[in-house]
């Protein structure tokens, strides 16, 4: 089983009168619980990439598929309907809303859920607060949170809905180095006690090393693909399996 496989995928966009390749004929799979890394420079395509595996964009040709599930031809609601079920989302610019508290910040993708009761949205809001280590900080809103600290929101936001893929496009890009790495290596300890499965796009050298597998793009196409750490990928497959078999069907405590 894949959690995401990509196929043949080519995304144009028109500017103008000119058509910009921005992905060009790209096939891949990532399988679940993996902590992958998009690579690449500015422009090559990553945030088309995960716009399009986000099911926030759709591809110009080719196929994608969530959960081995085809998302070409669904409509703009039923994408909605299964980004609010399936897929965190973490953005460079932490993008919370400025006038909520940190808990309102984590609610608010839950309110679309009708089938989240209220004392499951406390619970869940009260967990992934304490998970990203922010309980003090619950009733502060954005602006009162320093940059780290309003990434670690948009982390627990992303995981309250309980997605399978958490997608963050350069989610460090906009914090110093020493937050930056403190919230990578949350992100890693999430997918390593979770499994959690995170994309991640960025390009920085340092954020790149912590990745597991990694998929470089250069304009528009692949132009490397790596696994980094065996060991550890089959130390979290293993707890995946167990969780799984633990826990179904949900994929956080
Ligand atoms: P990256 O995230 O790696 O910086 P992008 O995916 O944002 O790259 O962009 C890939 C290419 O597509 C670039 O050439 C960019 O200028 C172009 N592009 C991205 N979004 C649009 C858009 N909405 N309209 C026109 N061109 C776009
Ligand atoms: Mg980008």
């Amino acid at each position: 089983m894949s959690v995401v496989r990509i196929e043949h995928v080519c995304k144009d966009y028109l500017l103008g009168d000119q058509k910009v390749q921005a992905l060009k004929d790209i096939t891949l799979s990532f399988e679940p619980g993996v902590f992958l890394a998009i690579a690449g420079p500015s422009g090559s395509g990553k945030t088309t990439l995960l716009n399009l595996i986000g099911c926030i964009d759709t591809p110009t040709s080719g196929k994608i598929f969530i959960n081995d599930q085809d998302v070409s031809g669904r409509t703009p609601d039923q994408l909605a309907d299964l980004r609010a079920r399936t897929i965190g989302f973490i953005f460079q610019t932490f993008n919370l809303l400025p006038v909520l508290s940190a808990i309102e910040n984590v609610e608010y993708p839950l309110l679309q859920r009708s089938d989240v009761s209220k004392e499951e949205r406390q619970r869940r809001i009260t967990t992934f607060l304490d998970i990203v280590g922010l309980s003090k900080y619950a009733h502060h809103r954005p602006n009162q949170l320093s940059g780290g600290q309003r990434q670690r929101v948009a982390i627990a936001r992303a995981l309250a809905i309980h997605p399978a893929i958490v997608l963050a496009d350069e989610p460090t890009a906009n914090l110093d180095h020493k937050t930056g790495e403190e919230i990578l290596s949350l992100m890693k300890q999430i997918n390593r006690e979770f499994g959690t499965t995170f994309i991640f796009s960025t390009h920085d050298k340092r954020v790149i090393a912590k990745a597991d597998r990694l998929v470089r793009v250069e304009d528009g196409e692949i132009a490397v693909l790596g696994v980094r750490s065996d060991t550890e990928w089959a130390l979290a497959s293993q707890k995946r399996s167990k969780r799984d078999a633990a826990t179904q069907p949900h994929t956080h405590p």
